[in-house]
């Protein structure tokens, strides 16, 4: 990360120390935590969801979509990604915000485990949003469907207003059916001083390149559209990923199925190994070639006639309601140009982004990023100039070439993102991300890829769990 140089001698963008009105794009965390913030710095916040309730990819449902690799634009989408069986990668003292830590509650709902199930991730979220009075400041079943810029600074939002028909159970988000009950629209234009941009990124497939592919005669899906194993029985399936989707389900997968063959780009050519605990799951180089006789060809030489190939390849960043005229766009997966991940330097501070970083604990960055945009909204805080901004984001840029970093990993934090959230931090002027969830973040980490079966039951943590706990005192007692 790169160090910068505040002109102070810059008016600030609005005059000093003004409440805005400000349109959030999206009710999951990154859009309650900035709605939380923007209303404390004394902003007037309206957040649109898409969605019936808060709590975006945390809000499971069954229902797929009906083009399994999501590649159809015109497609209805299905918000999240998470499988039936998905507990958090993350311990769950790490995962909270910083000043409503994630506790484990008593209730018979609720789920005790340190790496629990995603339905206790989204009872934490509605949890946070009714402590903070966020829904109210929430539109639902509300799609924004365009973002411009106006000639005075200001933006257009336009939202779309979805009305449901009731169908016989009077439910309209009846899991059993795939495509939701509803009547069209309406639309309506509002003018605000700022937008910030929330919608996630975990739901726009990304697709491998397979030489071969089109003539193969197997079903394609991605783990977007991957719920549970059950139609999986007596098949042999190829995954194609090495992240934690990749690793969870090829396991939830490998109890039914007839062979598991797992594709990763992180293992050498010849690799071709058998994992341990189980009868038929295997981990094979990249695939070189897919067949018309339904064989794929692998870089370590291995022929499989394979019934499914799903790719866990990714998610790329999607913004199809915006208009920037040109001005931001995304390139290889780098969204750009944005200052520290978050502002477009020529629109700043009017638009903003929270949550771009990947390879990181979500919840506290989005806080700090809210903090940011929040102050730097009210005048409390200065953004550099715009060619220092530019500057910032070309000497970054520089520095990942002479790295070697793909453009397409920009964003990829990993452990910076602690030198990150200080940063944030310091320009606020609030407490840091405090000690203990770096390294408790660094040891599961380390624990995961050595125990990939057992980490979420099993880790050596204990003394950081006490000190965890120590610290969320003050926000408890
Ligand atoms: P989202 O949660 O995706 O919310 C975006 C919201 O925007 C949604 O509610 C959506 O409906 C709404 N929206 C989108 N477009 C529009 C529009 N045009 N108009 C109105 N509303 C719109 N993180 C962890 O900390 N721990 C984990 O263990 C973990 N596991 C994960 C497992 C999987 C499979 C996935 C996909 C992600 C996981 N994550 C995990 C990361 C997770 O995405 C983040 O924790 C976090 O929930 C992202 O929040 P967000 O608000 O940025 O996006």
């Amino acid at each position: 990360m790169h160090t910068l140089t505040i002109n102070l001698a810059r008016p600030p963008a609005f005059p000093l120390v003004k409440s805005r009105h400000v349109a959030v794009v999206g009710a999951g965390a990154a859009g309650l935590v900035a709605a939380r913030e923007l209303r404390r710095e004394g902003h007037s916040v309206v957040v649109f969801e898409r969605g019936n309730e808060v709590g975006g990819t945390w809000v499971y449902t069954h229902r797929v979509e009906p083009d399994p690799l999501g590649i159809d634009a015109a497609r209805p989408i299905v918000h999240t990604s998470l499988y039936s069986s998905l507990r958090t990668n993350l311990p769950r003292e790490v995962m909270g915000f910083t000043d409503f830590p994630f506790m484990t509650l008593a209730g018979e709902n609720r789920d005790p485990r340190r790496f629990p199930g995603h339905r206790e991730v989204l009872m934490y979220l509605k949890d946070f949003a009714r402590e903070f009075g966020v829904e109210e400041m929430v539109r639902f079943e509300t799609e924004v469907v365009k973002v411009g810029i106006l000639e005075n600074g200001k933006w257009k939002v336009r939202s779309k207003k979805t009305i449901f028909f009731n169908n016989e159970n009077n439910d309209h988000y009846n899991d059993d059916i795939d495509i939701i009950n509803k009547n069209e629209v309406e639309l309506d234009d509002e003018i605000y001083d700022a937008v910030v941009v929330c919608n996630g990124h975990y739901t726009e497939p990304r697709i491998a390149e397979i030489p071969g592919i089109s003539l193969w005669p197997g079903k394609q899906m991605h783990s977007h559209n991957y719920r549970v194993p059950e139609s999986f029985t007596g098949q042999v399936v190829i995954l194609i990923g090495s992240s934690s989707s990749a690793v969870d389900i090829c396991r939830d997968i490998a109890g039914v199925a007839k062979e598991v063959h797992v594709a990763s780009r992180s293992v050498a050519d010849e690799t071709y190994t058998k994992q341990p605990a189980y009868d038929s799951l295997w981990i094979h180089s990249m695939i070189h070639t897919a067949h018309e006789d339904g064989t794929v060809v692998f870089r370590n030489g291995k022929v499989v006639l394979a019934d499914v190939i799903m790719h866990c390849t990714g998610y790329k960043y999607h913004f199809p309601f915006l208009d920037t005229n040109g001005i931001v766009t995304v390139d290889d997966n780098r969204l750009g140009p944005l200052y520290k991940h978050l502002f477009p330097p020529a629109l700043a501070p009017g638009l903003s982004f929270i949550g771009i970083p990947w390879k990181v604990v979500p919840f506290p960055l989005f806080e700090f990023q809210s903090k940011w945009i929040a102050g730097v909204l009210s005048g409390r805080i200065t953004l550099p100039s715009q060619k220092e901004m530019m500057e910032d984001i070309k000497a970054f840029y520089s520095t990942l070439e002479a790295s070697g970093v793909p453009k397409r990993y920009t964003h990829n934090m990993g452990e910076s993102q602690f030198e990150y959230n200080n940063w944030l931090a310091a320009q606020c002027g609030c407490q840091g991300i405090e000690k203990w969830r770096k390294q408790m973040y660094l040891a599961a980490s380390a624990n995961r890829p050595l125990r990939p079966d057992t980490y979420r039951d099993e880790w050596e943590d204990h003394d950081l769990v006490l000190e965890a706990h120590e610290d969320f005192v003050k926000y408890t007692s």
